[in-house]
Formats: C-alpha cells, sequence, structure tokens
C-alpha cells in the first residue's frame, strides 16, 4: 500500500495513477486537482517534470502546422521518451497502485480534448489528421489521411503506360525535376489523372490503383477501367470533382478522359482489385497471319470453335519476370471475325478478365491452348489492341 503523500507527480502523472477510478472525468483533471489539494511541489519522479514544461508548447505547435490545412476529424497521438516509461514502470511495480492507467494514454485523452476543443473538430478513430506529440524531441509530427477518388477511365491514345515511371534523374528517390515524387508524370494515365488532382488537392504524391492494366499499346475504350485514385497529404479534402473531370479531360483532351469521379475510402482499393479477374471484358483485335491467307471459312470456324470455350494459359513469356508461373483457366464467351484482307481480320472478343489476348491469339509456342493460331493451323499475331470494354 502506498500513501498519495509519498509520491512526488505532476498533475498528468498523478492523474495516470488514479486514471481507473471517475472514469468520465479526464485523467489530467483529476490529477491538477489532486496536485492543488496536496500542495505538491515540482520535481516528478515518473517525468522530472517533462510532461507540465512541454505539454502546452507542444500543443500550440500543433496548432500552428494544423493552420490552413482542411480537416474535419483529428486525434492525438504520443511518443515518450524510453526512459520516462521505464520510470513508469519502476513506480509501478514499487507500489503496484490499483487504480493506474498509462501516462501516454492519460495524455492521449487529453490532447483528445484539448485540441478538438481548440480547433471545433470532433475527435475519430479514423481521422482526417492524426497530431503527433513527441515528448522525446519536442516536435510535431502531423499524418494525414490520403483523400480518396472513385473513377473509369478511358485511354484514347496507345503508348501510354498505366503507371507513372521512376524518374531517371534520381532513381525514385525524389528532385526537383520530377517534383520531388521520384516518378516522372508524362506518358501515364496515372500522371495524367494524377498531376490535376495533386493541384486541386494540394497533395503531395498520389498512386492510381485500378482494376487491372491494359498493355501500354492497347486503348482502353468503352465505358472505362475503374479506379481509385489515393491522394497522398492532401490540405484541401473537398474540392468539386465536377471542375475536377473536366478540367483533367481538358489537359489530356485525345489521350485520357475520366468519368464518374466521386470520393470513395481505402476499401474500395481492395475491392476494385479483386473484381478484374472476376469480370468480364470485351477486346477488339487486329491479327496478322504470318504465313498463307485465310478464308471466309477459316474465320466461321473460329466463330464456331470459340464459343464457351475454356482457355488454359500459362503466365505469358513476357510478363514471366514480373508474375509467377502458373496455368489460368479462363473462359472465352464469344468471338466475331471480320476479314480485312487475305493476310488481315479484325476479331471482336468477350472473356474473363485476366485473359492475355495477345496470347489467346499467337499461342505464345504452346503456352496457351486452344489459340487462334492453333486452330487456323497458322501462325498468327495480335497487331492492335483495345479493350472496348470491362463489365462492371
Ligand atoms: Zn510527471
Ligand atoms: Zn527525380
Amino acid at each position: 500500500m502506498f500513501k498519495l503523500k509519498e509520491v512526488r507527480l505532476c498533475p498528468y502523472c498523478l492523474g495516470s495513477l488514479v486514471g481507473a477510478n471517475l472514469t468520465w472525468i479526464p485523467n489530467y483533471v483529476k490529477g491538477a486537482t489532486l496536485h492543488n489539494l496536496l500542495q505538491l511541489n515540482e520535481g516528478c519522479e515518473i517525468c522530472n517534470d517533462l510532461l507540465p514544461s512541454t505539454f502546452d508548447d507542444l500543443v500550440e505547435k500543433a496548432l500552428k502546422s494544423l493552420e490552413g490545412l482542411e480537416f474535419y476529424t483529428v486525434k492525438a497521438g504520443v511518443v515518450l521518451p524510453p526512459w520516462l516509461v521505464e520510470k513508469e514502470d519502476r513506480l509501478r511495480a514499487k507500489y503496484n497502485p490499483p487504480h493506474m492507467v498509462s501516462v501516454k494514454l492519460t495524455l492521449i485523452k487529453w490532447a483528445d480534448l484539448v485540441l478538438s476543443a481548440r480547433t471545433g473538430r470532433e475527435v475519430s478513430k479514423d481521422p482526417d489528421v492524426e497530431v503527433l506529440l513527441d515528448f522525446e524531441t519536442k516536435s510535431i509530427g502531423l499524418r494525414i489521411k490520403p483523400v480518396f477518388v472513385y473513377g473509369r477511365y478511358r485511354k484514347l491514345k496507345r503508348g501510354l503506360s498505366q503507371s507513372r515511371s521512376i524518374c531517371p534523374y534520381c532513381g525514385g528517390k525524389g528532385c526537383e525535376k520530377c517534383n520531388w515524387t521520384g516518378r516522372i508524370a508524362e506518358g501515364s494515365v496515372e500522371g495524367a489523372i494524377g498531376e490535376v488532382m495533386r493541384e486541386f488537392f494540394e497533395a503531395e504524391d498520389y498512386v492510381l490503383h485500378a482494376s487491372g492494366r491494359e498493355d501500354v499499346d492497347a486503348r482502353m475504350l468503352g465505358n472505362g477501367r475503374p479506379f481509385v485514385m489515393e491522394v497522398k497529404r492532401p490540405r484541401v479534402r473537398r474540392v468539386d470533382l465536377k471542375r475536377l473531370e473536366d478540367e483533367i479531360n481538358r489537359r489530356s483532351s485525345g489521350e485520357v478522359e475520366v468519368l464518374n469521379l466521386r470520393y470513395a475510402d481505402r476499401s474500395e482499393v481492395r475491392k476494385i482489385k479483386e473484381m478484374s479477374d472476376k469480370i468480364r471484358k470485351r477486346y477488339r483485335a487486329h491479327v496478322e497471319v504470318e504465313e498463307g491467307k485465310v478464308s471466309p471459312e477459316d474465320l466461321k470456324k473460329l466463330e464456331e470453335f470459340f464459343r464457351d470455350r475454356v482457355i488454359y494459359q500459362r503466365t505469358p513469356k513476357r510478363v514471366l519476370w514480373r508474375r509467377a508461373d502458373i496455368v489460368r483457366r479462363k473462359k472465352v464467351y464469344w468471338l466475331k471475325a471480320k476479314m480485312v484482307d487475305e493476310r488481315h481480320f479484325e476479331l471482336e472478343i468477350e472473356c474473363d478478365g485476366g485473359l492475355y489476348v495477345k496470347e489467346l491469339i499467337s499461342g505464345d509456342d504452346g503456352r496457351t491452348t486452344p489459340s487462334v493460331s492453333e486452330v487456323l493451323g497458322r501462325k498468327s499475331f495480335c497487331k492492335e489492341l483495345d479493350v472496348l470494354e470491362v463489365v462492371g
């Protein structure tokens, strides 16, 4: 047993000591009241008075760094020096105080209350901004929640990659040339959409999460491909999405188009990625036959053969470097063939997402079977490919 009078503690540490009593009163308030009542002096046994001498300063610093930032919910986080936590543990071991809660928790709850009162924002478990009060370095940090924007994109020009490439000047570390993002925005769908979003949200960076991807040389037409853009460390959280959409489309006119922009959350990132392999896609392919000719009968044979046909596809050679070598079982639902000339024809194909269409045509040296080449008995390959529709 111990007597309160025997320990010398500051209001924060004293509040922690009696924290499990009268839980509706903030620990700090209990501590400050007791501290007064007991007429305690300075020289806290746990924190050496670090907490009373630093807390208000850190809160003021935090409020300053929150200026000009748009946020609706807030939460405090606390970092304590290891020596303080050790002293707290020692006192606990010595007296075994029955109502003690951790000093860290006391600080977090009090900081939540003070920050919420001073900013007029609500405290949330998943806040727009988490304010880190670091009592070790006597500095503060802000963890700003990303903004997520859902939409669909159309890619009208061949030769654009889906994601940005690594900056050749800094190798991804970030430099002036790449706006400190480590990535080059030009020539990618991600960059075309993300750069405008970065401006609108006054953000530091962005990541495109899309439902699958088309090849660099394929267009993405129809109603577009679903995506969620993660806008990182935004200073603005609410923008006019219609204006944003118009601005992206104006700047990337003829190359990239977005539609149906709306706000989303993190859970949708996983959802659209999982969805990619489950939904059907419709493609248009221009095919060339390497030797010999094709006849209308050949094309008819193709249409008949590829009706609800199961395809076994080993990971194509061209993506082996980044994908595991497995056999995928995918379905072609239907295929329509149109003659262009003796050596060229056009295919419209509806199939499962995740089927590699170029290899469905070439056969990929037997890795994809059956294939168009196999059924024709002549080597053929895909000269041009467009995604016409992503269903769903
Ligand atoms: Zn203390
Ligand atoms: Zn760079």
